[in-house]
């Protein structure tokens, strides 16, 4: 490495390039996806093991962890036969003592380490049998240092190993944190000075490190304090990228036009007032929000979030009314067939109890099905032509179907709000896709019934308004959930039977089984490894329909519910005999004609069946928190009491622990938070989906930094709106947004 300086290193620069780093070595540091200076230096430790204290050796006393600075006096080697290991012993002197050192199975050292050699050894001081002496301590020798041409390290008392805080760095097999901070300590003082991007307000105002001493003292600190404003300010670094982007989203919508639709209070009162029930504390407070953001000239970008049940729904459907009012069309998008279904009648159910000439024009458009609802008892079908016809015209008001459908099939009139569930980012181009030409864009609202960790909200969902019913309607019983051990199985069987002769209704939800647990003979043989998880779901749902329908429940009518299956068989096409479609098996579940309904764990989301009481979870502990939560928010919607069985073969006291948290949860949002920590938020929301980069995702743990990061983009983005004056940080910015794909 003796031309670091002359070759001109830049962060760029491939490894490979650097005279003195052996190809061997190379192959390692690819393992750990290290191919240039950059990638290197970004390579943080994840520890630092404190050898700071220099200590006299007479001063030393056991159980210290320290460095000593001495001569070697002697050193040797000796074998223990009974162990068949070799030992290094040494001896090691300073002014104030002696001490040994001893190293098992290193007979190398003895051409490192040579009597007269004055060197650095930090370790632990351990307790022999009459004496104390070092174990395995981390070497440095001083001379070797100071001659040493082939680095650019000159006479000073800088160390890598020992005397310090010192890097312990993720490693590999082959590679030591040792090799590592042998390459990292030369790299890094010859690197050049790296460019800071970050505004210097906001590391003051952050009270971060500049990015070259934040480099430096993060491999090499200069003690706890500042190895920490280091490490704080690379993660602040891609939260607050992060939070730029969010904020610079919602100007460029904010800058879009929507048409405002202003809504009367009193003719809000009055519709509330028609709802056969009274809405909640929050519901109200939503759609105050909402109605507040309808009524601006720009487009809306909100998130309504609330527990399944909640009645979000209801919500969404009195924004979809008033915008009617204000003649304007809703979409209302749903994810299946089912959901759909289920949120037309939703809709109808809630116009119906107002006055007919109130009542909305609602179409349903699904796959095989147009149908339109005038006013209560008045429903027809039409074709799809004429539907789309009626959608052109501006005549229904309010269409709802799968979202595929309504992107990709119909023209609106004047369409201004679109609500879909589940999906939380609808940008300017897709709003712009479905005005067609349109100077005005949709509102969006976003229903989601998935408990997203307030941590996530402030930064992956950050560019989003957010209302949240915190609380479902009043007289739903607490669900009674349990965790079931494999000897309690049978007694929960026959309490699931009696509760089942007494009326009600059970779900059952099928793990998913990994392809690679099972044998090779099993279906999916050829094909994709997604294919192969659909066919795997199927699969184990069958074999517990199989269980349950002829050994467990013989009396009792068992159906199941899986991705094979048709959506739908409408009556203009005639399906197999004998083969249900999900769509017929949901109607025979809700009209009470099956008493146990066997489910792979991605059955519709909303299902809403209120005199199903019983959700039996198989496998419990393959699934996350939130999921599970979710599955039991599937009961519980009606006047009984509702059970929730947590089926677990794991015996794993950490998996118990771990469904515990369901039982002591008192909403989704803390088990998300929990979940969040668990199993961190690449498992949590899915890397993919948030397509962040590694530490932007460790990050996302830390909520004040979250906090300050946003307050920080706020402020930078004040003072500079088009990060003119900021060109580095324009540039990091748009590579960042590029990383992550966001719209
Ligand atoms: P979500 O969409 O959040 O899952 P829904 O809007 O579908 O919830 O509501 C679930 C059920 O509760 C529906 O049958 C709905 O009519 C009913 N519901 C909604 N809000 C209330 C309320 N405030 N009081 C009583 N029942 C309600
Ligand atoms: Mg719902």
């Amino acid at each position: 490495m003796r031309r670091l300086t002359e070759m001109g290193l830049t962060l760029q620069t491939p490894l490979y390039q650097i005279k003195g780093i052996p190809p061997r070595f190379l192959k390692r540091l690819e393992r750990l996806k290290i191919f240039t200076v950059k990638d290197l230096l970004w390579h943080f430790p994840s520890r630092y093991e404190d050898f700071s204290e220099v200590i006299p050796i007479g001063n030393l006393e056991p159980g210290q962890q320290v460095t000593v600075e001495g001569i070697i006096r002697d050193i040797k080697l000796r074998r223990s036969f009974r162990r068949r290991f070799v030992i290094v012993e040494a001896r090691i002197a300073d002014d104030s003592g002696e001490i040994k050192a001893v190293w098992f199975n290193q007979p190398y050292l003895l051409n490192t380490l040579r009597p007269g050699q004055r060197a650095n050894f930090a370790g632990k001081v351990s307790l022999g049998e009459n004496e104390i002496y070092l174990s395995h301590p981390a070497y440095e020798l001083i001379s070797a240092r100071m001659n040493a041409d082939d680095t650019q390290i000159s006479a000073d008392t800088e160390t890598r190993h020992t005397a310090r805080l010192v890097p312990v760095y993720p490693e590999t097999r082959g590679l030591t944190s040792k090799g590592i901070r042998f390459l990292v300590q030369p790299i890094l003082k010859n690197a050049g000075v790296i460019p800071e991007w970050l505004p210097e307000e906001t590391l003051e105002a952050m009270g971060l490190p500049e990015i070259n001493a934040a480099l430096n003292e993060v491999h090499f600190p200069t003690n706890e304090e500042s190895a920490l404003a280091a490490k704080k300010r690379f993660s602040f670094e891609d939260l607050f990228l992060l939070q730029l982007t969010n904020l610079r989203h919602k100007m460029k919508l904010a800058k879009e036009k929507a048409p405002p639709l202003k809504a009367d209070i009193g003719r809000v009162k009055e519709i509330i007032g028609a709802l056969p029930f009274e809405l909640t504390v929050s519901q109200k407070k939503s759609l105050w929000e909402i109605i507040q953001d309808m009524g601006k000239a720009r487009p809306m970008n909100r998130l309504l979030q609330g527990d399944v049940g909640s009645g979000k729904t209801v919500v969404a459907a009195i924004a979809a009314l008033l915008a009617a009012e204000s003649v304007h069309q809703s979409a209302f998008m749903a994810p299946t067939e089912i959901l759909a279904r289920q949120h037309f009648s939703t809709l109808k159910k809630i116009f119906a109890a107002l006055p007919m000439e109130k009542q909305p024009e609602v179409g349903l458009l699904v796959s095989k099905e147009a149908k339109i609802f005038y006013e209560n008892d008045l429903e027809t079908e039409v074709s799809k032509a004429e539907f789309k016809k009626k959608a052109e015209s501006g005549t229904v008001k309010i269409v709802v179907g799968t979202h595929a459908l309504i992107q990709n099939d119909v023209a609106f009139k004047n369409l201004g709000l679109v609500i879909v569930d589940e999906q939380h980012r609808f940008g300017v181009a897709q709003r712009q896709a479905l005005v067609r030409g349109k100077k005005t864009l949709p509102h969006f609202l976003s229903m989601s019934a998935t408990p997203i960790p307030r941590t996530l909200m402030l930064t992956v969902f950050g560019d989003l308004d957010i209302s949240i019913i915190t609380e479902l309607p009043s007289g739903r019983k607490p669900i009674i959930t349990k965790i079931v051990a494999p000897a309690n199985r049978y007694k929960a069987y026959q309490f699931i039977r009696e509760q089942i002769k007494k009326g009600r209704q059970a779900f059952v939800i099928c793990p998913r089984i990994e392809p690679s647990e099972t044998k090779s003979e099993e279906p999916g043989n050829g094909k994709s490894y997604s294919q192969k998880i659909a066919l795997w779901e199927v699969k184990s749902v069958k074999e517990e329909y199989e269980k349950l329908s002829k050994n467990v429940f013989p009396d009792l009518r068992v159906e199941m519910l899986h991705g094979q299956m048709p959506a739908f068989s409408g009556h203009k096409k005639k399906t197999l005999p004998g083969i249900k479609s999900k769509a017929e098996i949901m109607k025979d579940f809700a009209a009470g004609k099956i008493d146990i309904l066997v489910s792979t764990s991605v059955i519709e989301v909303g299902v809403d069946v209120p005199n199903s009481t019983i959700m039996m979870i198989e496998g419990a502990d393959r699934f996350g928190l939130a999921q599970l939560y979710q599955f039991r928010g599937r009961v519980g919607r009606g006047y009984h009491q509702s059970f929730c069985f947590l089926f677990t073969d794991s015996s794993a006291k950490t998996a118990n622990e771990r469904l515990k948290a369901i039982i002591e949860a008192k909403n989704g949002f803390e088990l998300a938070e929990k979940d969040l920590k668990m199993r961190g938020p690449g498992e949590f929301i899915g890397q993919k989906q948030t397509g962040l980069p590694d530490v932007a995702m460790r990050g996302l743990q830390d909520f004040e930094l979250i906090k300050s990061s946003r307050e920080a983009a706020v402020k930078a983005l004040e003072k500079d709106k088009n990060l003119k004056n900021n060109p580095l940080l324009a540039g990091k910015l748009s590579e960042f947004e590029e990383r992550i794909h966001q719209e």
